[in-house]
């Protein structure tokens, strides 16, 4: 379903996240738990992408999966760092043909000095490529892919300046995104005033809040790896330390924490939920249950 479809459908938005698998286990337990992923009813599932095109095949692979052979609308996420005109050409050909409906279109990380120069800087040079695409009339659906874009709500490593990252993402609203996802955060007074910051740009597209459960202590380790800038709240590292080499209790803390967060959002009307699974169901499943729902259209 194209995103405007799904926004007038869904007041409120729950996604899930997954990423492409390495191996044929990991295919294996993913396929293993999707009917779980399924009963949940998300309004769509988007799957990541390696960074400079590493996963390029396994994403598509796991998106054209998802489309035929699950009741999931998956969104890929595609990264414009190291590629060509060339490569995002044909990349969205394949998935106007497959009927995929959407992009989450992104920068990825920046090429490193010795890389081949992108044609595309920023991930605006990429949403602008896809509207160009749209006016072709490739994409089956006349509106062509409707397109998401990253935000983020405790800054970006490359823009110290905050005021100058609102402009950029300003910059990528105006050239033709139709929904934002946040970057994953546990503290949510620093989402409410990104959210408000927004406002004042004039931002008014949809803001969907990613969250992930923290589910174990390396989970931990590789979130502030990945998320640089991302704050850990005190109190949450706190309840984690507390459950020493308790597993399973860290991940009760962390099922806790994002259930808190995603009670708190939605009091406030946020406009979607963005769970990051790591291709796992019990969390998502656990929060669900904590949140008194059976499926994403009971939070509507
Ligand atoms: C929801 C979400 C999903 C993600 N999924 C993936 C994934 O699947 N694969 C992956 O590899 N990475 C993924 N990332 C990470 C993302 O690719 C990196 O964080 C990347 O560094 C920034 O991507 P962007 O799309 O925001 O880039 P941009 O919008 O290009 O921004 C990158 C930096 O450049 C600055 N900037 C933007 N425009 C300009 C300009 N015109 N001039 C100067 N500076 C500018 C911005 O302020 C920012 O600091 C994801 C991030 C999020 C939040």
């Amino acid at each position: 379903m194209h995103i405007a479809d799904i926004l007038k459908r869904d007041s409120v938005t729950a996604s899930f996240e997954f990423f492409p698998p390495r191996n044929d286990a990991g295919w294996d337990s993913l396929f293993h738990v999707i009917a779980d992923f399924e009963r949940l009813q998300p309004s769509f599932v988007s799957v990541t992408y390696g960074a400079a095109g590493s996963t390029r095949a396994r994403t598509h692979e796991l998106v054209v999966r998802l489309k035929t052979q699950t009741k999931l609308d998956p969104i890929p996420h595609l990264t414009c760092a190291n590629h060509t005109c060339g490569d995002i050409e044909n990349i969205l050909t394949q998935y106007a043909q497959c009927g995929v409906s959407n992009i989450l279109a992104l920068r990825g990380d920046a090429p490193q000095a010795g890389q081949t120069a992108s044609d595309f800087p920023h991930a605006i040079d990429l949403v602008r490529f896809i509207r160009k695409f749209n006016e072709r009339g490739i994409h089956p659906d006349p509106r062509g892919f409707g397109i998401g874009v990253a935000g983020f709500p405790e800054g970006h490593p490359d823009t110290p300046n905050t005021l100058l990252q609102m402009d950029h993402l300003r910059a990528k609203v105006d050239a033709g995104a139709d929904y934002i996802c946040s970057q994953l955060f546990f503290d949510n007074a620093a989402f409410f005033d990104w959210q408000e910051r927004c406002q004042l740009a004039g931002i008014q597209i949809p803001v969907m809040a990613g969250i992930m459960p923290v589910t174990s202590i390396a989970g931990l380790k590789r979130m502030a790896d990945l998320a640089g800038g991302t704050k850990f709240p005190a109190k949450l590292l706190r309840a984690v330390q507390r459950c020493g080499d308790d597993a399973a209790s860290v991940e009760r803390v962390g099922i806790h924490w994002a259930t808190e967060q995603c009670m708190a959002l939605l009091d406030k009307g946020v406009r979607g939920i963005h769970l990051y699974t790591l291709n796992k169901s019990d969390a998502t499943r656990a929060i669900f249950q904590n949140l008194g729902v059976k499926t994403a259209a009971d939070l509507r």
